[in-house]
């Protein structure tokens, strides 16, 4: 078991002061690691909830969201498994300039949640790798032990003499040898089987880590994935390209006035909406909670605007009903933002407009959609 690398963040001394170490408590930090007779265990504990503690209190003495991508990646930072980012907030703590969300956003690509796919992206990479070099391998045994056997076969019905005492023992050598091929062949069918069953379950892992099993639709891990091949191919035709984030207004009533799985419903009715509008080029997923994220390929964004704000008013006429005890849920809306892609330097920057957009809908009354404007840094061929 490894303990927690806090010793091997690099002695940044504003990271360190700030995680409240003076500069001589370093070999604090060494002693954590060090395992001592008897209390190994109670140090490594006590290195964990530090860790923990340290994790907790730089979310909230910097203000940023308890999010599982923010948490991850300032664990990575912490913990010293994400160096560059523990050197970045150094650098920004020397410069007493603020950690703002804004800036992790930045600093960490916008997507603190990389870190996360990437070692995802890793572990199956090699256990793919692993498996591959499994199954050659198994392929190569099983065709010499064939070999083998076959020649075996061969010799053992020339040695089939009943008048050479010799070599029928020799035959019965071969015979026995022949058993044991045949035995090691069967071995390795059935890890061939196995590997095979290995690479279906790898392929479904595969699968699932696209997917949010709540709506079936692509999660924002596969977004990310679908929004960077559409923006290749689109730049490369000349399409247009938009992108939107859509939210379900007032969803924490709908929670707390029907319960989490009445909102789970609701959830997968408006991601079905969503996906009605969807196609080749459209694409829909669940960036999260009840947040949706769209990008629309070949259409130009007034035209996305129609698609999406038909969606929203066929939604907003809509009256749901709580299906356990037919209460009225009434009417449930969603408040969207959009924006043109190519009217921002990357994808990114424009996922961050449409966003920006979506805010801007809310503020305005919800149930609308607001279309981001473009960036007046960037002119548009
Ligand atoms: P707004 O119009 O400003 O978006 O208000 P809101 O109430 O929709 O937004 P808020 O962010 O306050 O609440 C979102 C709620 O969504 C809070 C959270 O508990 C709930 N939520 C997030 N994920 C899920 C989920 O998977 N299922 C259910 N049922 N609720 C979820
Ligand atoms: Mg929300
Ligand atoms: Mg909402």
């Amino acid at each position: 078991m490894t303990q927690p690398h806090l010793a091997s963040v690099p002695p940044s001394s504003r990271l360190m002061s700030w995680l409240g170490f003076r500069s001589g408590d370093r070999p604090q930090a060494e002693a954590i690691r060090a395992p001592v007779a008897g209390s190994a265990l109670a140090m490594r504990e006590e290195a964990r909830h530090r860790l923990l503690g340290m994790i907790s209190q730089f979310v909230i003495d910097h203000g940023l969201e308890v999010s599982g991508a923010n948490l991850t990646a300032v664990h990575g930072a912490l913990s010293g498994i994400d160096h560059k980012l523990a050197m970045a907030i150094d650098a920004r703590l020397k410069a007493q300039e603020p950690i703002t969300q804004e800036w992790f956003d930045e600093v960490t690509g916008g997507d603190a949640y990389a870190n996360y796919r990437a070692e995802l992206d890793t572990l199956l990479n090699k256990l793919e790798t692993g498996i591959t070099s499994f199954t050659k391998t198994t392929q190569e045994t099983q065709s010499v032990t064939g070999d083998y056997r076959a020649a075996l076969e061969h010799h053992v019905q020339a040695l089939k003499n009943p008048e050479e005492g010799v070599l029928l023992g020799l035959a019965d050598l071969a015979k026995a040898m022949l058993e044991r091929t045949r035995q090691i062949e069967s071995d390795v069918r059935r890890n061939e089987n196995e590997a095979k069953s290995l690479r279906k379950s790898l392929a479904k892992a595969r699968r699932d880590a696209d997917i949010d099993h709540l709506t079936g639709l692509p999660n924002r891990r596969a977004f990310e994935a679908l929004l960077e091949k559409h923006y290749a191919e689109a730049r490369e035709g000349g399409e247009p390209l938009s992108v939107a984030f859509c939210d379900i207004d007032h969803f924490k009533r709908v929670n707390d006035t029907h319960g989490h799985d009445t909102g789970d419903r609701v959830i997968k009715a408006i991601g079905e909406a969503l996906a009605n509008i969807s196609g080749q080029n459209c694409h829909v997923a669940r960036h999260g909670g009840e947040e949706f994220v769209m990008l629309f390929r070949g259409k130009t964004t007034d035209q996305a605007l129609v698609a999406l704000d038909n969606a929203r008013e066929a939604m907003s006429k809509r009256r749901f009903v709580n299906r356990e005890n037919e209460q009225a849920i009434g009417i449930v809306t969603f408040s969207g933002g959009l924006a043109d892609v190519f009217a921002f330097p990357n994808s990114r920057t424009a996922l961050k407009a449409a966003d920006g957009a979506l805010y801007k809908a809310k503020e305005a009354g919800r149930n609308r959609i607001c279309v981001a404007e473009n960036d007046p840094n960037l002119s548009v061929s």
